[in-house]
């Protein structure tokens, strides 16, 4: 760990019981949705989450917001209010020293921790009420958390967070239905900014929008982060969206982590074949780069009863006889470079750079 570490994520676990009805029996299994994942997020960072569909992605980020409770490990944070000018000795008394020990807290002191770290949800449609104006949207954490309860501050807050978002003071008094899609998004970035956290998740929160509004939305994001230093856990199943927003990414296949490593590292010398699979399948602009994706076999498996050894072997071009058998180890195999393969060293996945 660093001395600009905010957010410590240490062998997190989430298992959820599933319950299935037989003819003359109940059985309960349990679905490892989360698998020992450990990694940290600096200030002012973007850490990027890439994974298919079910790989456990948005599950993380919920787990260390608190929004769901993990089931093992721990999630520690290390920051301190960043913008004490807006929210005057209103910090909350238990966390004026950190570490927080985020997955330890319950009830009030749940309650008041919140604002520290916000969540930007993928669909901008279905996340924002459709019978509150937006400056009552965006309003709501500071008054949901007691941050704020002035009108009149509330309303010098939410003008000025709207602003940096493009928002004009018109729109804040429309409802949800009077927008596009990149405005709600809009709405939605300004709503979970406006009480000045330290750490957003955004899960998929581009995913449902088009090509050039997400790349607006990217630019935004990137710009409030040197304006806030806010850090970013950036969740999203395209890998080249990931690429221009985060720092350092981490790939994550059936609830664990196969690869975490700096974009630039991780794109133009990834280790791990799956990852490798990830990268051969983004489309290149350039007609003179090959584009030959690599077609994984398969389908993700079932969590429920995840492959014995490396996880990935059912579907891996690369598996051994050994793969079945023995997990691969976490391992850093360059300077933060790390990656979950038995034979990881053997590979030459190296991409040109443009
Ligand atoms: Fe493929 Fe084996 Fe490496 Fe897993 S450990 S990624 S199956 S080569």
């Amino acid at each position: 760990m660093s001395d600009d570490t905010l957010i410590e994520v240490k062998n997190l676990e989430v298992r959820f019981p599933i319950t299935n009805k037989k003819l003359f029996r109940t059985e309960t299994v349990e679905l490892r949705a989360v698998d020992d994942v450990s990694f940290d997020v600096k200030r002012g960072e973007t850490v990027g989450l890439v994974g298919e569909s079910g790989s456990g992605k948005t599950t993380i980020g919920r787990a260390v917001l608190r929004a769901i409770d993990p089931t093992g490990g721990q999630v520690i944070y290390h920051g301190t209010r960043n913008d004490q000018a807006i929210f005057k000795g209103k910090k909350g008394p238990d966390f004026d020293s950190s570490p927080v020990q985020v997955h330890t807290l319950t009830g009030e002191t749940l309650r008041q921790f919140r604002p520290r770290m916000s969540l930007v949800f993928q669909d901008p449609y279905s996340s924002l009420n459709p019978r509150m104006t937006v400056r009552d949207i965006i309003a709501e954490p500071l008054v949901a958390s007691g941050l704020m309860n002035s009108r009149d501050e509330v309303d010098a807050r939410v003008r000025d967070v709207a602003a940096r978002c493009k928002l004009n003071l018109e729109h804040l008094r429309r409802f949800p239905h009077a927008f596009s899609g990149g405005q709600r998004q809009r709405i939605c970035i300004a709503r979970a900014l406006v009480s000045s956290p330290d750490f957003v998740v955004c899960d998929e929160s581009v995913s449902a929008l088009d090509v050039s509004i997400q790349a607006e939305i990217v630019n935004l994001l990137k710009d409030l982060q040197e304006e806030t230093g806010v850090a970013f856990l950036f969740i999203a199943h395209d890998l080249s969206v990931v690429a221009q927003m985060s720092h350092r990414v981490a790939v994550l296949y059936v609830g664990k982590f196969v690869e975490y490593a700096k974009t630039e590292d991780l794109f133009f010398n990834p280790r791990h074949p799956y990852t490798h699979a990830l990268l051969s399948a983004i489309p290149q602009s350039d007609p003179d780069l090959e584009f030959d994706p690599i077609r994984l076999e398969g389908e993700i498996p079932n969590p429920l009863s995840a492959p014995t050894g490396c996880r990935f072997h059912t579907r891996c071009p690369f598996a051994k006889e050994e793969c079945a058998k023995r997990e691969p180890e976490w391992r850093e195999v360059a300077p933060e470079h790390f990656v979950a393969c038995h034979f990881a060293e053997e590979f030459d996945f190296s991409r040109p750079k443009r």
